[in-house]
């Protein structure tokens, strides 16, 4: 997952309604192999997302489709890609897969397939997801009234409880409603929203969340898309939290986007799953103070059926109603009896979350209604800077029944440690190839000299002292496809003298090539951007054995003002290493290492020689224009 700010991303679905089984042959050969390991849990009907960077077809935007493999048999699955600089494949891996097991599947051309879909449709007040023929849930773009009498605020107050940007109702799959709006009790509660409380702009308190207050409040801006789909349909939302009294009177100083995705899975009459994530960035010139308080942030408030005996809390501590509030959780579920059935929602903090697991709001009074709340604020003050992104992510579970603990913890294994995923993309046919074990045609010494490498059985290896080598073209936006393998080195020799080349994309930016078999990630091992970031998992090969390099790269962008480039943009580099992503879409702001200064002009692609005897072989690489 990763935060989309400045990029609308437009999100497309793929779907026709086709046959079910069809021969491999009929797509003609796959473009890509794709691989699911459940690893260490079983798996039942989790979501699956993989980038297609180093699937040329995809980054092209042509549709694609996707096939399980079963014996001989090609079994078209309903997929969805997310399109975008870098394209997301995104799949049900239905039914279940045991622990230890694992599924493959292949990517042809043509179009995707559904049976079903999640439906986002929106009217002149709402936005409403449908998944079949089930109501999932309206989001709210245009402001909603403050009902009048139902609490004891004066008429002339109750504009500042007029709202927008919140989710309501929530519907269970037996299509009961389980949020509320306006209750009496907190006329401000919003069913689902996700403002601050206690925070301090400009040396003032600003109270985004108890709006009667009259210094805060957070208002719907525009949508950034919305999807219906095969996978998962939903919305991106753009909303404004607004400091009502600055000195620069009413202010945004917030900008947030909201990307909520409900999946293909469960319902109806079973459950629902919802990935939810808020990005935020402060907008002000400066930051916005978070004070430690005890609410603030994701807040649920649910149908006031559930109340008293008939609701309950439990966490992932095993905490409940009465002893939850203050404690920190994996997840926390609220339930509650509305005519003979239980029914449920879990909400779960992912781990990458700010504080996680992060402290909990609920209402401790056995007597009360049931109110949840992760909110980070409880552990301390922290600080919102100017142009800094804070992402949130949480995952929800609308289930029936009383929480099953199990079926819990399986939904939190799915998002706390989901299926490694490994996509083999085959060479298209327009690649340039740049080595096939023949000939050094397409690379040239660095500096002067001849090419001191040797060429056998298919494979060039580095001589040590005869200098790198790079192409002779220039490359700007490209896929490249290269194997490779570090030698065997005697123990004594330690750290960067283990087998170290380095793939110099534009000779600017160092992917490095180390044996760091079985080693922590680091910044300068081997899949690091060499000094600037470790690869997000250790993916490396034991040296003696070949590994691949996929990498999607796209080039900075610079403007020209009086005659003079100026960088408007990031490079930005994906990188798969055998199969398996170790950066996903990552702007790399400079130069690594010994690496060429930064500029506008297209540069050559560069195997560093660093003293051992680093093999390569087929290299291809698609240049994207
Ligand atoms: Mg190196």
């Amino acid at each position: 997952m990763r935060a989309r700010w400045s990029v609308l991303v437009m999100v497309i679905s793929l779907v026709v309604f086709g046959s079910l089984f069809c021969a491999g042959s009929a797509f003609g050969a796959p473009l890509a192999t794709i691989t699911v390991e459940a690893g260490s849990y079983a798996r039942t009907d989790t979501p699956i997302s993989v980038p297609l960077a180093s699937v040329t077809q995809a980054v092209a935007g042509q549709p694609l489709s996707l096939q399980e493999v079963k014996g001989a048999d090609r079994v078209t699955v309903p997929a969805q890609i997310e399109a975008g600089s870098t394209p997301i494949l995104h799949w049900i891996l239905a039914g279940t897969l045991p622990a230890g097991q694992k599924r493959t599947y292949e990517l042809v051309a043509g179009e995707a397939r559904a049976d079903r879909v999640v439906k986002a449709v929106k009217d002149d007040k709402t936005l409403e997801i449908s998944l079949g023929d089930a109501k999932v849930m309206q989001y709210h773009h245009a402001m909603s009234p403050a009902p009048k009498g139902v609490a004891k605020v004066p008429d002339s107050k109750l504009p500042l409880y007029d709202h927008s940007a919140f989710i309501h109702p929530l519907w269970s799959p037996k299509g009961n409603v389980l949020t509320d709006i306006n209750p009496p009790d907190h006329l401000h509660h919003m069913g689902i929203w996700m403002p601050w409380t206690h925070t301090t702009f400009e040396g003032k308190m600003v109270d985004f969340w108890n709006v009667g207050d009259g210094t805060g409040t957070v208002r719907f801006s525009k949508y950034l898309s919305t999807t219906t789909g095969a996978v998962y349909g939903g919305f991106q939302s753009e909303q404004d939290h607004v400091a009502l009294k600055t000195s620069k009177g009413e202010q945004t100083i917030l900008k947030e986007v909201w990307d909520v995705r409900v999946y293909n899975v469960g319902g109806p009459q079973k459950y629902w799953l919802v990935d939810f994530q808020s990005t935020q960035r402060c907008v002000a010139d400066q930051p916005l103070i978070q004070d430690e308080y005890r609410y603030g942030g994701l807040g649920y408030r649910a149908t006031r059926q559930w109340k008293g005996a008939t609701a309950a809390n439990l966490t992932s501590e095993g905490k409940t109603r009465t002893d939850g509030h203050g404690t920190r959780a994996r997840w926390c579920d609220n339930a509650g009896k509305i005519g003979d059935d239980w029914e449920g929602v879990t909400f779960f903090s992912n781990p990458k979350n700010f504080r996680h697991p992060e402290p909990m709001r609920l209402w401790p009074e056995p007597d009360n209604y049931i109110f949840f709340n992760f909110c980070p604020s409880q552990l301390g003050p922290w600080e919102m800077k100017p142009g800094e992104d804070h992402v949130f992510r949480y995952r929800w579970y609308v289930h029936e029944g009383k929480p099953d603990v199990a079926e819990i913890e399986r939904i939190w294994n799915d998002y706390a440690n989901p299926p490694q995923v490994t996509v083999e993309a085959g060479r298209p046919e327009k690649a340039i190839v740049l080595f096939d074990g023949k000939d050094f045609s397409q690379w040239r010494r660095e500096g002067a000299g001849e090419i001191g490498r040797k060429i056998a059985d298919g494979v060039m290896q580095s001589v040590p002292k005869t200098g790198s080598i790079m192409t002779k073209r220039d490359f700007a936006d490209f896929i490249l496809h290269a194997e490779f393998k570090t030698p065997v080195m005697p123990p004594e020799v330690k750290g960067q003298g283990r087998g170290n080349s380095g793939i110099y994309i534009q000779r600017r930016y160092e992917l490095q090539i180390l044996d760091s078999y079985g080693l922590e990630p680091k910044n300068n091992e081997g899949g690091s951007i060499y000094t600037f970031k470790a690869p997000d998992k250790n993916a490396c090969r034991k040296p003696g054995e070949w590994q691949t390099y996929d990498i999607l790269f796209h080039a900075a962008r610079y403007a020209d003002e009086g005659g003079k480039p100026v960088k408007v943009q990031n490079a930005r580099i994906t990188v798969f290493q055998n199969g398996v992503l170790i950066h996903d879409n990552v702007e790399v702001p400079r130069k690594t290492g010994a690496g060429q200064q930064e500029g506008p002009k297209p540069a050559p692609i560069l195997l560093q020689e660093h003293g051992n005897e680093v093999s390569f072989r087929n290299i291809w690489v698609v240049p994207l224009d």
